[in-house]
């Protein structure tokens, strides 16, 4: 075997993971010195302040339930502002990843620590990553600052995520384990992370979709969400994230659904020039037979996923302007991004053809 070199950042995180472990939110928010919790949501979620404020036996600084997809800049300082007349000494995220962006936002104007309730398979609670829009603008920083302090993976809250959003959202995270594998950054710690965490998912999703209330499929795919999490934070993203954001920030399509979409066609671009991570994906994704990307078509049929980029409401001429944005973008990717390549691998996913 060759001899290997790489860096391992490892963050100081808790993450407490179960099934009730939300019952331990007093005891833990007290271990971290806290007494008076901001609770931060989106009004879909609201009612969860309720939940929270109860099992916090009331000791709670406030809530604000405006959190939004892509962390405004306008609502974060809307809820800037409203912190400071609270007396909150830290913030209580619960949500995905919108919600989780502005506790990331606000923790790092603040200086609060953040304490993260996560319920969708983003990832961002494990991330040191905050993009956040001003002026359609999306600016991202990579802060070692924003990684919530604890991190709360309740598997009972995800009972509630509709079978549509826990199909995309799980693409979502395994888009994370699927580009670390070949990051250039990528090591031997990533790679247990990334081929767990895809495996976890991509076997679990389908029961999720059978039974959405299911504790041991669902335990399954938040565990494998954690897991892909993780890889996002430790690894450089390439050519499927680049596209995604392209699509996201230029077209404003939805976040979760996008990857699900690309993750196929952006993996068979690259595919030829990573012949040993293609074969490791066949062993893991189920169906396969072999061919990572016909396992992957068959999960993303089998979850009823969108299937095309214009379903989600892209016109045919904005792929012009997609290959423009994306080719504007200086990013490595194992296979090179020709652009003439690169624009016909998004018509087909814009068509909504079987990636191949
Ligand atoms: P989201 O947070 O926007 O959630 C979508 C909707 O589902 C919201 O209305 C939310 O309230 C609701 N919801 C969430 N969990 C639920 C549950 N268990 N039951 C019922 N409803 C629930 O969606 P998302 O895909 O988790 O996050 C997308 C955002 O996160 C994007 O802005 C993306 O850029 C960002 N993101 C950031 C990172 C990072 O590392 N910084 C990683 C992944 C995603």
């Amino acid at each position: 075997a060759e001899s290997r070199s790489f860096e391992y950042n490892e963050s100081s995180q808790r993450v407490l993971f179960g099934k009730d472990v939300l019952a331990k939110l007093a005891t833990e928010v007290a271990a971290l010195g806290c007494k008076a919790p901001l609770l931060l949501t989106t009004p879909q979620q609201a009612s969860a302040v309720q939940d929270l404020t109860q099992i916090l036996n009331g000791h709670v600084a406030g809530s604000f339930t405006r959190a939004t997809m892509h962390t405004p800049t306008d609502v974060t300082e809307e809820a800037l502002v409203y912190t400071k007349t609270t007396n909150a000494d830290c913030l209580l995220s619960i949500g995905g990843g919108s919600t989780v962006g502005l506790g990331k936002a606000l923790s790092l104007r603040t200086g609060l620590p953040h304490i993260c309730i996560a319920t969708t398979y983003a990832g961002s609670e494990m991330t040191p990553i905050l993009g956040e829009t001003n002026n359609q603008q999306k600016v991202t920083r990579v802060d070692r600052a924003v990684i919530p302090k604890l991190v709360i993976y309740d598997v009972n809250l995800t009972l509630s995520l509709p079978t549509g959003m826990s199909a995309t959202s799980g693409l979502n995270a395994m888009a994370h384990a699927v580009e670390a594998l070949y990051a250039k950054d990528m090591s031997p710690i990533v790679r247990i992370f990334a081929l767990e965490g895809i495996r976890a998912l991509a076997s679990s999703l389908p029961g999720v979709m059978e039974n959405s209330q299911s504790i041991a499929f669902r335990s399954e795919a938040l565990l494998g969400a954690w897991l892909c999490g993780k890889c996002l934070a430790m690894t450089t993203v390439a050519l499927h994230h680049k596209l995604c954001h392209v699509l996201g920030g230029t077209l404003n399509l939805p976040h979760a659904e996008t990857h699900a979409i690309v993750l196929p066609h952006a993996l068979a671009y690259t595919a030829p020039d990573i012949p040993q991570v293609m074969k490791d994906l066949a062993e893991i994704i189920p169906h396969s037979e072999g061919d990572a990307i016909q396992g992957l078509n068959r999960l993303v049929s089998k979850l009823g996923i969108p299937s095309s980029l214009k379903a989600l409401g892209m016109k045919e001429e904005d792929i012009e302007l997609v290959t423009d944005n994306l080719m504007m973008l200086t990013f490595w990717n194992p296979r090179a991004v020709n652009r003439n390549s690169v624009q016909k691998m998004i018509r087909r996913a814009w068509l909504g053809e079987q990636a191949r």
